[in-house]
């Protein structure tokens, strides 16, 4: 059934490539963003498109619109954008949650969050399971964007339990591909831009702390099942490839693939630096029967190719 979808954060990176596929499954879009780290670039292919509208707004401010599910994506993602201004990326987390809580529970509407492997900080146990409760620094450089992202999964667990609200919780882990920020320092993105222009790339710390990478359409993939997935699965849900990888192992192989002759160079390890990510997704698999299908190598080509159009 078509359906009138807002996604918040729709200009950035994971929410263009949400709202492809919303369109691709004939749904109406309404796009919000305040285009902090997100651009019009990103959604420029959709202008002309009748089923896809744009907004520029800030979630810090309520918001009053008709629409039948909400994915709430808002927030800037990358260490750099989010420590930029840190009280704004809490107020983004938690007053655009009470906003759009706000919103849903008017509509009587489905509503997503976006939430992020960060509220496990600085993991004790591995790979992370949903039970695990996190090891996080409250009041860190980190803080802003984990402790914002932590409060919001409370807001909506409260909005679920006093006010019967229908939620969906994503525990979305480092995520990569086509229309990532080249200047947001994510590392995927670094290393692609630095060994394209053969500059030094650049490894914090040794490069043996690990991440797991999920390809972007597998997340979205992954986000729309969890909004289809019966209405007493709340979540929380990790979503994001188990194939863990050290930094220097990703650094390597971005360089072979994009046949550079950059240097590795080693930078301070930014504080409270998560040491290992990989997520447990026994859950996701069980209950939505998703697992991602697109591999580190295929998915790096295909950003690779990507970036070589914009570097
Ligand atoms: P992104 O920075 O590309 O996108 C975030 C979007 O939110 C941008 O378009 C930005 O302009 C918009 N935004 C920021 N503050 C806003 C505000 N106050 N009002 C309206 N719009 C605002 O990042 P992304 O990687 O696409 O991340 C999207 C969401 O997924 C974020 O909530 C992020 O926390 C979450 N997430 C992403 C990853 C990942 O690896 N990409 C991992 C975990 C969680
Ligand atoms: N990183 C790195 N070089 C870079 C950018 C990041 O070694 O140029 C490291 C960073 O310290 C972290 C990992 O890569 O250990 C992933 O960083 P990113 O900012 O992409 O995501 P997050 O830390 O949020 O997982």
């Amino acid at each position: 059934m078509t359906r009138r979808v807002l996604v918040t954060g729709g200009a950035g990176f994971l929410g263009s490539h949400l709202i492809d596929a919303l369109l691709e499954r004939g749904h109406e879009v309404l796009c919000v963003d305040n285009l902090f780290t997100g651009s019009k670039q990103n959604i420029y292919h959709l202008h002309n498109n009748p089923k896809f509208e744009f907004l520029r707004h800030d979630v810090c401010f309520p918001l009053y619109v008709e629409v039948d599910e909400i994915y709430n994506l808002a927030c800037p993602a990358s260490p750099i954008h989010y420590q930029h201004d840190p009280v704004q990326t809490t107020k983004t987390s938690v007053h655009g949650a009470i906003n759009l809580l706000g919103l849903a529970k008017r509509l009587k509407c489905k509503i997503l969050q976006a939430s992020t492997s960060e509220i496990y900080g600085d993991p004790h146990t591995h790979p992370q399971t949903e039970e695990y409760w996190g090891n996080v620094n409250p009041i860190g450089p980190r803080s802003c964007y984990d402790e914002g992202k932590r409060c919001a999964e409370t807001l909506f667990f409260d909005y679920h339990r006093q006010h019967g609200l229908e939620i969906k919780v994503a525990r979305i882990f480092n995520t990569y591909g086509p229309r990532m920020n080249s200047s947001d320092g994510r590392v995927v993105s670094n290393f692609i831009v630095q060994s394209l222009k053969d500059e030094p790339i650049t490894i914090y710390g040794e490069g043996e702390q690990t991440r797991s990478f999920c390809y972007v359409s597998d997340l979205v993939e992954g986000l729309i099942k969890l909004m289809e997935s019966p209405s007493d699965f709340t979540g929380p849900v990790n979503l994001g490839n188990p194939n863990e990888f050290t930094i220097r192992e990703l650094a390597e192989k971005v360089r072979n693939m994009t046949h550079s002759s950059a240097d590795l160079i080693q930078m301070p390890l930014p504080t409270d630096d998560p040491k290992q990510r990989q997520p447990d997704i026994r859950l996701a698999r069980q209950v939505l029967d998703w697992a991602p299908e697109v591999q580190l190598d295929e998915g790096l080509r295909e950003t690779i190719d990507y970036f070589k159009t914009v570097v």
